[in-house]
Formats: C-alpha cells, sequence, structure tokens
C-alpha cells in the first residue's frame, strides 16, 4: 500500500495519458458547482440503471411530490426511480436515452413547487446495516461515475465474500470531466459520511481514498473531512485510473482475478459523487432526483451544473452559453468510454457524467490496416491482446475470444483504440463481441 497524498503517487501497469486539451480539465475544475433551474417538463425512464426496467409506479394525470416513487425496480439488478420535480404525470412516453435505446420514461408537469414526498425521512443515527442498505436500495443510487450498477447491489456481496476495505473512487480519470472534483470539494463531508455508511454496510474496517494527482485541492479537502479513520492516497493522473480493478491493484496491491469483482479481492469501490447520494438518502431521507455533471466542449463556457433527472441536456447546454456553429457530435459522460446522444432533448439520466459537444469536420479517412505495432498491447490495462481479440471478434470467433483470450476481461475502457495508429475500432468490435455472448447465455 502506499503513502499519503503528500508521499508517493501511485499507480497501475500500462494505460494511457490521453491529451486533455490546454486547461479543459482545469478550467472547469476551477468553478463551483451551478444549479441549473427544474424543467417544466422533467421525462424519467424507467431504465437509468445497469440492469432490468423499472415497473411505472403512477399513471397519466396522477399527481406527485418531489422524491416520489415512481417506477419500482423489477428484480434484485434494478433500481427505484423518482419524481424530480412535484406536479401531474402527462403520460409515459418513449424516450431516446444515452446509447441510443428506446426507453418508457414517465413524463412529468413541473408545478413548481418542489413540494417533497411526505413520508420521506432520515434514518436514526444508530441505524443497523439493514436499514442502511434499506435506504440505499429505496433512494435509487447508482454508480454516478457512469456505470450505473445498483450501488444496493454492490452492497450486497455474499456472506463467502467478506470486505474489509471501501475504497473511494476519486480519479475521475475521464478527460474534460470534472464534476466528481468538485463534488469532493464542495461536499467533502458528505462523500466522507457515505463513505463510511457504506463501510458500516459492508462491515469494512479500512477506508481508502484514491484521488488523482491532479487534483492536489480535492484531495486535501477529503483529508481535512476523513479525520483518522480514513487515508487519502494520491494516484497518478492516467486513464484508466478510475476504473476499479486498476484503482484496486494501485493502492492496494491486490489484484481481482480474471473473471471476478472487486468483492473477490475484499474491497467495494464508491464513486464520489455516489458517496455523497449515500450520505443524503440516510442523513436526509433524499433519493436520487438530480446529479452534478460537466458541460465542456463546443459551448460558450464549460462548467460543472447540477441537474434535475429528466431535464433535457439542452437545457444544461443553454446554461453553457449554448452549442457553437457547427457542433455535429454529443457524448455523454467522458470521451473515453462515453455515449453518443442523437440530440439534445435526451434526457439527463444517472449514468450521465458530462455533456461533450464537439465539431467533428475532419473528412472521414479510411481505416487502416494493422501495422502490428503493439501499442495496444502495451497499453492494455488488463493484460489482453486487443488485436488478437478484434481479429477474433470480426470473424465471430466469440467463444475462442472468451475461452482463449479473456475476452470477458476487457473493462472496454478504449486504451488500446484510443492507441491505434490505424484508427481500428478494436474496442467496439470487442463490445459487440461481450454482449453477444452475454445475450447467448440469457436465452
Ligand atoms: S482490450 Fe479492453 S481493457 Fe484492454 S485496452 Fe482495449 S478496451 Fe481496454
Ligand atoms: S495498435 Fe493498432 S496497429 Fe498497432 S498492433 Fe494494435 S491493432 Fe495493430
Amino acid at each position: 500500500m502506499g503513502e499519503s497524498a503528500l508521499g508517493k503517487t501511485l499507480t497501475f501497469r500500462r494505460g494511457v495519458h490521453p491529451h486533455e486539451g490546454v486547461g479543459e480539465k482545469r478550467a472547469t475544475g476551477a468553478k463551483p458547482i451551478e444549479a441549473v433551474p427544474a424543467p417544466a417538463l422533467a421525462a424519467i425512464p424507467l431504465l437509468q440503471h445497469a440492469g432490468a426496467p423499472c415497473k411505472p409506479l403512477v399513471k397519466p394525470g396522477e399527481r406527485v411530490y418531489l422524491g416520489q416513487k415512481i417506477g419500482a425496480p423489477d428484480g434484485f439488478v434494478s433500481a427505484a426511480v423518482h419524481a424530480s420535480v412535484s406536479g401531474r404525470v402527462k403520460g409515459i412516453q418513449p424516450r431516446i436515452i444515452a446509447g441510443g435505446r428506446r426507453v418508457a420514461a414517465v413524463i412529468l408537469e413541473n408545478d413548481g413547487l418542489d413540494e417533497w414526498d411526505p413520508s420521506l425521512a432520515p434514518l436514526a443515527d444508530d441505524a443497523g446495516a439493514e436499514k442502511l442498505l434499506e435506504a440505499v436500495r429505496e433512494a435509487g443510487i447508482v454508480g454516478l461515475g457512469g456505470a450505473t450498477f445498483p450501488t444496493h447491489v454492490k452492497l450486497s456481496p455474499p456472506k463467502d465474500k467478506p470486505i474489509d476495505m471501501v475504497i473511494l473512487n476519486g480519479a475521475e480519470c475521464e478527460p474534460f470531466l470534472s464534476a466528481d472534483h468538485r463534488v469532493m470539494l464542495e461536499e467533502a463531508d458528505a462523500v466522507l459520511d457515505g463513505l463510511r455508511l457504506a463501510a458500516r454496510i459492508v462491515g469494512a474496517q479500512t477506508l481508502l481514498i484514491g484521488v488523482e494527482d491532479n487534483k492536489p485541492d480535492a484531495a486535501r479537502s477529503l483529508q481535512t473531512a476523513a479525520g483518522a479513520d480514513a487515508r487519502v492516497l494520491s494516484v497518478r493522473a492516467k486513464y484508466p485510473q478510475g476504473s476499479e480493478k486498476q484503482l484496486i491493484q494501485a493502492l492496494t496491491g491486490r489484484r481481482v482475478p480474471s473473471g471476478g469483482l472487486p468483492m473477490d479481492a475484499g474491497c467495494v469501490v464508491i464513486n464520489a459523487s455516489t458517496a455523497a447520494a449515500i450520505s443524503r438518502a440516510v442523513r436526509k431521507g433524499r433519493p436520487l432526483i438530480e446529479r452534478v455533471l460537466t458541460v465542456d466542449g463546443e459551448v460558450g463556457e464549460g462548467k460543472n451544473l447540477r441537474v434535475r433527472l429528466g431535464t433535457e441536456i439542452g437545457e444544461a447546454v443553454a446554461c453553457c452559453g449554448g452549442a457553437k456553429e457547427g457542433v455535429n457530435k454529443i457524448v455523454l459522460g467522458g470521451p473515453m468510454m462515453g455515449q453518443c446522444a442523437y440530440d439534445l432533448h435526451t434526457p439527463v439520466t444517472k449514468g450521465v457524467s458530462g455533456i461533450l459537444l464537439f465539431k467533428d469536420d475532419a473528412p472521414e479517412k479510411p481505416l487502416g490496416n494493422c501495422v502490428r505495432c503493439g501499442g495496444c498491447v502495451n497499453v492494455c490495462p488488463v493484460g489482453l491482446m486487443p488485436l488478437t481479440l478484434y481479429a477474433l471478434a470480426r470473424k465471430g470467433f466469440y467463444d475462442r475470444a472468451r475461452d482463449a483470450q479473456h475476452l470477458m476481461d476487457c473493462i472496454e475502457c478504449g486504451a488500446c483504440a484510443y492507441q491505434c495508429p490505424a484508427r481500428l475500432p478494436l474496442v467496439q468490435y470487442i463490445r459487440a463481441a461481450k454482449g453477444a455472448l452475454r445475450r447467448a447465455q440469457a436465452r
């Protein structure tokens, strides 16, 4: 294990250093979070998480409170959704979310009153682990770094997987994004509180916090809030430092086995904004109705914004001076792992950590051929052979890619594709192969 944030900087093997642009990350990271006005119409998709979509709990015409549960999880790996405004249900209509999937969404007409659901209440300070876990589940909390895995599932490891360590993920390694940076600075006490609550739920004694060395102010802020019960460790600003397995390796030296999860290394990793959401759920009885995200790229002024879920991304962009002329690409999340949006009407969902606008006016170049440079192999943080996986995926040899080349261990970070001088769509083919195998397994 490494030293404090003031000491040695820790890291994992391989990875890349994506160009952040001149000061892009620092520019938004230095600006306090601003609140976007609540939308007149909020579209709350019933699928905002990894897992099964929710079942609607409301009907058109019904009145809803702010924070009222309007979608119930349908299965263990699923997460409730809540009204992000008070008002009336206009209908349940399809909406296209990040990545292009069409899902059912509850459309709410905002009455402007922000009348909270009176049944919401904080938990007592001495609440036990079960009650705390129930509060996290009821609040619909998911991993806000972008993975959107339901947090209550992450905090429910099986009995034969004891957890001794809870790790706060303060890496935020994607270029452009600085929402977690601001949350760690402005809400350090809530972040630490959420981390401690997560540790209470899983029975862990050790609390570690990993912050990239390009955010020393956040590291100091967390260290002040942490006191003696958690250690802040500095990790190198490198991509994908925020990937759970890479962060565990850097901070603890432990390795998550092939095909395994952090719990197989005795760890649970919680993103900084997720930790703050856990604290709000327990201490204030507040479900997840909003999130902090970064708007940057081809906009008037890059900012970090607090946005109600269900707000159209165009409303957040308007708060940043609007899109510049010629924008033709919208990425939700970071540029390495984010998903495309078709238009500015896409609703903000739980996993949208960033709204990045780009102008891509370079003429489309044909894909090159693999020049056997080995670049993709040299940067793969998992130690895979991306070029081999790509070749097998292209030919449809998915089983061979899984069994002989550990396809399912790919974390889809995109470092290989970023590095490839031939611009081969390595991660795209790998992701498609993984998806095909998962679908075949589910049949
Ligand atoms: S093969 Fe997967 S894990 Fe390795 S660099 Fe490519 S996307 Fe990342
Ligand atoms: S980085 Fe691209 S060109 Fe180089 S070996 Fe990998 S696939 Fe081939």
